[in-house]
């Protein structure tokens, strides 16, 4: 069912088939940040997400995205690479941060396919106190935004939950030019969600909507630069980046977020919102 011609609206079965697809994400990501220490390599872990999808009855769908083809089943984005880092022979060392965001498409009875899609930044060993405090604030920030989310409300109350909890945490980048997104039988898909914006404003929310919250935040700089491979996203000033992901569905109840484990109770819960999750 589509309310515009271009955001899809799901059903409440074909929401059920996205909870296990954000499952198999979640599930993904979790053995992902226990796997991540020094000497480990960022295509160590490419081939762990990928084992880890595939035997929970999924497709990584990052895997031949777009132009050109992505090569890997997760981005890893290490220290002063924000999103789009490709797995290869860098070996993480004590005192990194690596950004993992992982997607999978599982098909339903009928063989339609349903995408997760999250994101982690885990701290390899010991981290700096500002890249600590960094990746708590980004963390947080994405909570904010999932926790404004409601039927009746607007895309801007997303944004303007996280742009006005990073702006009041210190002196961070709010990475521009790359958003959040709604999620579904495509993993892009309108409406776009930026991570900064006014309350009220943009499209409306409605029950089986579903979207990707993901705010990217800096030490420094909002720019970025593309590296030579067309895909790492670079701070352009090199200082270090965070980056959190969930996807959820509104339902009548509130917001299930498809790919925590939880689907988002203790999270919301703590911030005194309501949650839609139906298992
Ligand atoms: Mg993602
Ligand atoms: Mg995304």
């Amino acid at each position: 069912m589509l309310f515009s011609s271009r955001i899809e609206v799901k059903d409440a079965d074909q929401v059920r088939s996205m909870r296990v697809a954000g499952l198999v994400v979640g599930r993904t990501l979790e053995r992902l940040r226990a796997a991540v220490r020094p000497g480990v390599s960022t295509a160590d872990l490419d081939a762990l997400a990928e084992q880890s999808i595939r035997e929970q009855g999924g497709v990584p769908s990052f895997l031949g995205y777009g132009e050109p083809p992505f090569p890997a089943s997760i981005c890893a984005s290490v220290n002063d690479e924000v999103v789009h880092g490709i797995p290869g022979a860098r070996v993480l060392a004590e005192g990194d941060v690596i950004s993992i965001d992982c997607g999978a498409i599982v098909p339903d009875a009928s063989g339609q396919g349903w995408h997760g899609d999250a994101a982690i930044t885990v701290a390899v060993g010991d981290v700096p106190d500002d890249v600590a405090a960094l990746m708590q604030v980004t963390e947080d920030a994405l909570w904010r935004g999932l926790a404004a989310a409601r039927v009746g409300g607007r895309v801007g109350d997303i944004s303007h939950a996280v742009e006005t909890f990073v702006r009041g945490a210190g002196a961070y980048g709010i990475v521009d030019g790359y958003t959040g997104h709604g999620i579904g039988t495509s993993m892009h898909m309108e409406p776009d969600v930026p991570n900064a914006g006014r309350a009220g404003r943009g499209p409306r929310l409605h029950r089986g909507m579903a979207l990707a919250v993901e705010p990217m935040i800096t030490l420094g700089s909002e720019d970025t630069v593309l590296a030579d491979d067309e895909w790492t996203v670079l701070t352009a000033d090199r200082t270090w980046a965070a980056h959190f992901e969930h996807t959820f569905a509104l339902t009548e109840a509130g917001v299930w977020v498809l790919t925590a484990e939880d689907g988002g109770r203790e999270r919301l819960a703590a911030l005194g919102v309501p949650c839609g999750a139906e298992d």
